[in-house]
């Protein structure tokens, strides 16, 4: 079934121009259509691929459904290699997207221009009272929203999307949704109705809800675990490490194989979540670093360290935890720890890739990711089938599989890590010692989508046509480009028709104050100091208005070079002009400032 939707007004990132305007829309029959209610209305919605009258992948599903076929083809030859693919028609990568997300009283979001243009606030002082006693986070869960939280799960339900774990987040005012997982396009499309419908839900009960990966500066931002794993048609979790996991050599590979593409390829993944909203997360302490290393935990890295010397001879177990009240019972306990500061986890039997942002789809990270896999596997399998040859003994297979993972070990551990992502020292021994790349932001990462690389990568496997992928490049950074502009205009609107009025109203406050003191014969040059001193604030917030103005003047056509400007230019402008403005939130008379401050939109509930 096709469809003809204009696609004239759709980012193309150069492939095609504005006058080109036929694009068809094919029905992706592998993710289930689903009826969209609002009010009287119901449409029937079906998930479709969109392509251009040329041919071009417009979309993200085409994409992501290439590297699901490629995946799975490179994975069956591993499982051919160990006579495991008997019944297995395919393998697929599953997907369990956790959704972190913000509250917000509907009527303090309507007094935030900042909040209603940008899904973040541009101004505000630190409260006060913040996170720092974890009370939200051990909490529980306000009464109107938990009442949000179950509408919204039924709501979900009657889509098909299987939802599962509702909690509060560490922040004030933030919280969580997670599904139970399922195979990754359907997952995809799902997480983009969890989204929706977590923003259409809201407003019954007097919230807004906040998708953007750093709503509020100085507390936790959002993000969106993306938990992956691969498995067979049949069920069978191909990233399940099993009771003797030294003993099972298919496992190894397909962890190997896992270890070797984020090494060589840590680059693509960390452009693949690069925005202007998460670059206010990654490395800020509070989310993994932008340095993609691999969290293994006890169990594993022992033995990646024992497969690295030859022969991998026992799996560490986790025992039994006493508790030492007789009432309580004996817990199993896992073979390793959690570790909350990396961006890729081991997570007992898949992956979670932590630093994806709670704004973005989850089918362009996923796309990047299986590809990369794939060339892993691919690069394995055809070691193992050229050394093998034809019915080889099991004995031969064993000594080939562990010597070729012994090679993979040697040459790609440096990318595992299993100490504090958030340490200085990390940073440093990975870049200056480990030699990792570390793309501290959008601007820095998002060039690596022109890299003749990355190109070939998704040329390779046929993920990306070289246009295709040059044109997702322009396409994330025009959106860098224009999302700043737009926040950086609102910061200006908002300092000119808000804040300086209302600081001048203050001024004028003060001075006829200290006037009619003076008047009455009062001593007060401490006071006059002190307005001097509120005066020299006033005029810091005009100065950096006028030098934010000044820096949105540039332009430069091409957007690596107008990303560059904007990152130099325009964001510290942006922050000096919020440092001038939280200033004076803390001066001016609370009667007179003109929105909800930190200390309401998070403590409303
Ligand atoms: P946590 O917050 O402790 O990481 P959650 O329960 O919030 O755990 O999220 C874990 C996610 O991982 C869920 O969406 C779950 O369905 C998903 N998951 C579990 N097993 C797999 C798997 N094999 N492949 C992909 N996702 C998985
Ligand atoms: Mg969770």
């Amino acid at each position: 079934m096709q469809g003809e939707p204009d696609a004239s007004s759709f980012p193309s990132g150069g492939l095609r121009a504005t006058f080109e305007a036929r694009g068809y829309t094919a029905w992706d029959p592998t993710s289930p259509v689903f009826l969209n209610r609002s009010g009287d209305t119901v449409t029937l919605c079906i998930p479709t691929a969109f392509v251009s009258w040329t041919g071009v992948a417009l979309d993200k599903k085409t994409p992501l459904l290439r590297s699901m076929e490629v995946l799975s083809e490179q994975a069956m030859r591993i499982l051919k290699i160990f006579g495991t693919d008997k019944g297995v028609s395919r393998v697929v990568t599953t997907l369990g997207a956790e959704q972190e997300y913000f509250l917000v009283d509907r009527n303090l979001y309507f007094a935030r221009p900042d909040l209603l243009a940008c899904d973040r606030t541009l101004f505000g002082a630190k409260p006060a009272k913040g996170q720092q006693l974890e009370d939200h986070y051990f909490g529980s869960i306000p009464a109107r929203v938990l009442a949000y939280m179950a509408e919204t799960e039924r709501e979900l339900y009657r889509l098909g999307v299987p939802i599962k774990t509702r909690h509060n987040e560490v922040a004030p005012g933030q919280f969580e949704v997670a599904p139970i997982f399922e195979t990754t396009n359907v997952a995809c499309d799902h997480q983009m109705l969890v989204m929706e419908t977590l923003k259409k839900v809201a407003p019954r009960f007097g919230l807004q809800c906040i998708l953007h990966e750093k709503p509020f500066a100085g507390i936790n931002g959002s993000g969106k675990h993306n938990n992956w794993s691969l498995s067979t048609d049949l069920g069978q979790n191909l990233l399940d490490p099993k009771g003797e996991t030294h003993n099972n050599l298919q496992f190894l590979v397909f962890m190997c194989a896992v270890i070797r593409a984020v090494d060589i390829y840590a680059d693509v993944l960390r452009a693949s979540i690069a925005s202007a909203s998460n670059d206010h997360r990654l490395g800020a302490n509070e989310a993994p670093p932008a340095i993609m290393s691999i969290f293994l935990g006890d169990m594993l890295s022992d033995i990646v360290t024992q497969v690295e010397k030859g022969e991998a001879k026992r799996t560490l177990k986790g025992g039994t935890l006493v508790l030492g009240a007789s009432s309580l019972p004996e817990l199993p306990r896992d073979t390793g720890d959690r570790n909350r500061t990396s961006p890729f986890a081991f997570t007992g039997n898949k992956f979670e890739f932590r630093a994806v942002g709670s704004s973005q789809s989850s089918a362009w990270p996923n796309t990047v990711l299986n590809t990369m896999v794939a060339e892993s596997l691919d690069f394995i399998a055809t070691q193992l089938e050229k050394s093998l040859g034809k019915s080889p003994s099991p004995a031969k297979l064993n000594s080939e599989v562990r010597d070729l993972l012994k090679k993979i070990v040697k040459q790609h551990k440096r990318v595992i890590f299993n100490g504090d992502g958030y340490s200085k020292e990390w940073h440093h021994e990975a870049e200056f010692d480990r030699k990792m790349p570390h793309l501290r932001d959008s601007v820095d990462a998002l060039p690596v989508f022109k890299a003749k690389k990355t190109a070939d990568l998704f040329a390779k496997y046929k993920v990306l046509s070289r246009a295709e992928t040059e044109s997702r490049a322009v396409i994330f950074m025009e959106k860098y480009v224009k999302q700043i502009a737009i926040e950086a205009e609102v910061m200006v609107t908002m300092a000119r028709t808000q804040f300086l009025p209302s600081a001048l109203a203050h001024q004028t406050r003060l001075a006829e104050a200290i006037a009619a003191a003076e008047a009455a014969g009062v001593d007060v040059d401490s006071q006059r100091t002190a307005l001097e001193r509120y005066v020299g604030l006033v005029s810091a917030m005009t100065e950096a208005t006028a030098t934010l103005m000044a820096a949105l003047e540039h332009h430069a056509d091409d957007p690596f070079k107008h990303a560059k400007q904007v990152k130099e230019e325009v964001k510290p402008a942006m922050s000096a002009l919020r440092s001038a403005v939280d200033a004076l939130e803390g001066e001016v008379s609370d009667d007179l400032w003109p929105v909800p401050t930190y200390r309401d939109i998070l403590f409303v509930k």
